[in-house]
């Protein structure tokens, strides 16, 4: 799933490719992926792209005042094209969900693999008509988020850092993969309880977010769209690299599995080389 930092790599790629020009058409190819009916698609046609915009991992189109607004969540994606096929795209038969082309001939598809289908846009007047963008915590990289912001956000919460870090109704644009990279840079256990921090776990908490945010925006920025799924990947330190070695301390990378996810960590530099128990293992063993 694609993060702040791969989500900031689209907004500005997309801001770039779609300067000046103004939306042809946008086409649905598949009808549950639109949440909304109010403008309709038709109303986005004809329309300049004013701007392009992020919410934590929402992307937002402001054309002539209205938002498309869409969020790639799990399996989606957004395919760039410089020439679009001319053929309207018919529900059922690809991965494309909802095509949007630009008065050049140039446009993007936005796609789902698999079958959990997950992708949301939105078409509003306002972004904040969007429930997930309404109910968003503070943007980890905006200037105003300070150490005292976040110190004060985390001092009330009985919960697990991890879980915290992820919910994009405490922090936006955080997700299982770089959750995992922060608290590994920050040398913290996924399980610590988020009220009892001490101050300097706060700091080093809060500088690995901030760094380790603004370290992935800047190797994504400036990357095509095609490319960032990989470049993601590769900058990885241990989110989905278990049995490898610990970049840090040479460590073997492990795993706590859940229902519908993973999560990755070092027990070295991060529970003071005690394995964390996984549930899943547990159960086996029994
Ligand atoms: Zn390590």
């Amino acid at each position: 799933m694609p993060e702040l930092p791969e989500v900031q790599a689209l907004v500005d790629f997309l801001a770039e490719r779609t300067s000046g020009l103004a939306i042809a058409a946008v086409e649905l190819a598949s009808f549950s992926v639109l949440k909304t009916f109010d403008p309709p698609p038709s109303a986005l046609a004809g329309g300049p792209v004013d701007g392009v915009s992020r919410h934590g991992k929402f992307l937002d189109m402001d054309i002539d005042g209205i938002h498309l607004v869409f969020h790639l969540a799990r399996a989606g994606w957004l395919r760039w094209s410089d020439e679009l096929p001319k053929n309207v795209v018919r529900p059922g038969k690809s991965p494309v969900a909802l095509r949007v082309r630009l008065s050049d001939g140039s446009g993007f598809d936005l796609t789902e693999a698999g079958t959990k289908k997950s992708l949301a846009a939105y078409i509003v007047r306002d972004p904040r008509e969007v429930p997930g963008v309404a109910r968003l915590g503070p943007d980890p990289m905006a200037v105003d988020f300070s150490l005292e912001t976040f110190s004060g956000m985390l001092a009330s919460r009985r919960t697990q850092v991890k879980g915290l870090l992820r919910d994009q109704d405490f922090l936006a644009g955080v997700g299982n993969a770089y959750s995992d990279e922060i608290l590994h840079v920050a040398r913290l256990s996924p399980f610590a309880i988020a009220g009892s921090l001490g101050t300097e776990e706060v700091e080093r908490l809060y500088a690995a977010l901030r760094e380790n945010l603004s370290g992935a925006v800047l190797a994504a920025s400036g990357k095509p769209a095609k490319e960032l799924k990989d470049a993601k990947r590769e900058g990885m330190r241990v989110h989905g690299r278990t049995g490898q070695v610990c970049p840090v301390c040479g460590d073997t990378v492990r795993e706590v599995s859940f229902a519908d996810s993973s999560l990755q960590y070092c027990a070295t530099c991060q529970t003071g080389g005690r394995p964390l128990a996984d549930r899943r293992m547990s159960r086996l063993l029994k």
